[in-house]
């Protein structure tokens, strides 16, 4: 399986109140993660954890591109083992950048 394109765009305003900050477009096979909050978790963790942010947002992403019918916590366990970050780590920063 090709890999799909990833990039860092503004998802917009909508996504950022609705707390997505990460899509897997089928259509275009492309995995897009939000730069404001790449942004935001660089601000409060820094540039490392902004790093481990994006691979385990990608690693999310791609296993509801592998497995379409799997919900949140069968993604959220595929980052976890893919780059062993738990992405709930980055919860808390987002949240209060969102407020
Ligand atoms: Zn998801």
């Amino acid at each position: 399986m090709k890999a799909p394109r990833v990039a860092i765009v503004a998802l917009g305003k909508a996504a950022w109140v609705a707390g997505v900050v990460a899509e897997y477009d089928a259509e275009d096979d492309a995995i897009r993660v939000d730069a404001r909050a790449v942004a935001c978790v660089r601000a409060a963790l820094g540039a490392e954890e902004a790093e481990r942010f994006v691979a385990a947002a990608v690693a999310h992403e791609r296993h509801h591109r592998a497995f379409p019918r799997d919900g949140e916590a069968a993604a959220h366990a595929a980052a976890r083992r893919a780059c062993g970050v738990d992405p709930r780590r980055f919860e808390a920063a987002l949240r209060a950048a969102r407020g």
